[in-house]
């Protein structure tokens, strides 16, 4: 018995196609399946055997080695470590993904519905609702002092016409018929025996005779609500703060989801964030750059006043300590960056191209004191050109 040929037990000719197995599989699956043959030891028997068969002819490398060399060529004893596949390990020599393809095949087909959900414990499911995310975009300023704030996000009332049950007024639950209210199903491949979570009712042991019109049966309707945030001082890019239990909501009684409000800093006008550190250009005058003199500057609390050195030289970068932003965890404020990019002055009248050229020539007359930079860069192009000549 334990012996019978494969192709016998499937009661398919040695010649069948992958398809002609398969539904063969499929129609005597259904016949013995333990769910619907309950305490029958020769079901049971024979459904083992029918798992077993198609586990290897199902293989078209198992179904060859064993079209050659019999039982011997597919003894699962006989090959190598089991394969991990995720919670499903042991599975994984018997037959492989088609194995565990073939029934979800089968499953849809017994229970018109999904697989279950991974979940092999039994009993009555309590499902945690979904985690959410939603993008928030602040100004740098909010996000450098912080502030409370409140943001629309899309949420879930219970809902009003069947008061979260999601039976349609004056129907009820009825017994889950997959189950039978157990909320459990067993299933078996020939060799082991799994005790799965019904896929029909997800464990509750009943189901929705009519569905509420108003909300499909899910007990809850979509709606808006006005959440609180408190964003913290220091608060960058990226950052999320959590909302505890603001997500969707759990089923069967399961706890509700969190909500994850991401934080996108708008790009300022003035000032590039770096970390706690900001950075800004400055452009000022060739005439302010070489006389010097105090300027405003802007900084996150407002202009505050720098005193440039005479003769400041494009690319300098001046450091205000304390006028960067705060850190989101320690408080200690980063420092602003000022860099300062000097201006050549545009739309010039003929008096002041004029002004410019006598300037110049002036300039000329010192010699390299007046431009220390240009007359260094002249030495060294000179030696450049002659030591690519040598
Ligand atoms: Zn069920
Ligand atoms: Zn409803």
């Amino acid at each position: 018995m334990a012996d019978q040929d494969y192709y016998e037990v499937l009661g398919v000719s040695r010649t069948a196609t992958a398809d002609e197995i398969k539904k063969a599989y499929r129609r005597l699956a259904m016949k013995y399946h333990p769910d619907r043959n309950q305490g029958d030891k020769q079901a049971e028997e024979k459904f083992k055997q029918i798992g077993e068969a198609y586990a290897v002819l199902s293989d078209d490398q198992k179904r060859a080695a064993y079209d050659r060399y019999g039982k011997a060529g597919v003894d699962p004893s006989a090959a190598g470590g089991f394969g991990g596949r995720g919670g499903f390990g042991g599975f994984g020599n018997m037959g492989g993904a088609d194995f565990s393809e073939a029934f979800g095949d089968i499953f849809s087909d017994l229970f018109g519905g999904g697989r279950a959900q991974g979940r092999q414990a039994a009993g009555p499911q309590a499902y945690r609702g979904n985690d959410m995310r939603f993008d928030l975009e602040i100004s740098l300023e909010d996000a450098a002092r912080g502030r409370e704030m409140d943001i629309r996000v899309p949420a879930w009332d219970e809902c009003k016409t069947c008061h979260g049950t999601g039976c349609r007024p004056g129907t009820s639950k009825k017994t889950c018929p997959t189950c039978q209210g157990a909320g459990v199903v067993r299933m078996s491949n020939g060799l082991f025996h799994v005790q799965q979570t019904c896929p029909h009712c997800h464990g509750a042991g009943q189901v929705i005779a009519e569905p509420c019109s108003d909300c499909h049966g899910t007990g809850h309707v979509r709606t808006t609500k006005v959440l609180q945030v408190r964003i913290p001082a220091g608060i960058n890019d990226g950052q999320r703060i959590r909302l505890s239990g603001k997500g969707e909501p759990g089923t069967n009684g399961g706890e509700p989801g969190d909500l994850y409000v991401e934080i996108r800093i708008r790009p300022h006008e003035i000032f590039e964030r770096d970390g706690d550190d900001l950075h800004t250009d400055l452009p000022i005058s060739f005439t302010t750059a070489a006389l010097g003199g105090e300027i405003r500057v802007p900084t996150l609390e407002g202009d505050t006043r720098i005193t440039l050195p005479e003769g400041t030289q494009s690319g300098k970068t001046f450091r205000l300590r304390g006028k960067g932003v705060a850190n989101v965890r320690t408080g200690d404020k980063g420092d602003l960056y000022i860099h300062v990019a000097i201006e050549t002055p545009v739309n010039l009248s003929a008096k002041q191209k004029q002004l410019l050229r006598d300037f110049e020539a002036s300039l000329k007359e010192g010699g390299e004191k007046h431009n220390p930079r240009a007359e260094s860069f002249l030495d060294r192009m000179k030696n450049f050109f002659r030591s690519d000549s040598d």
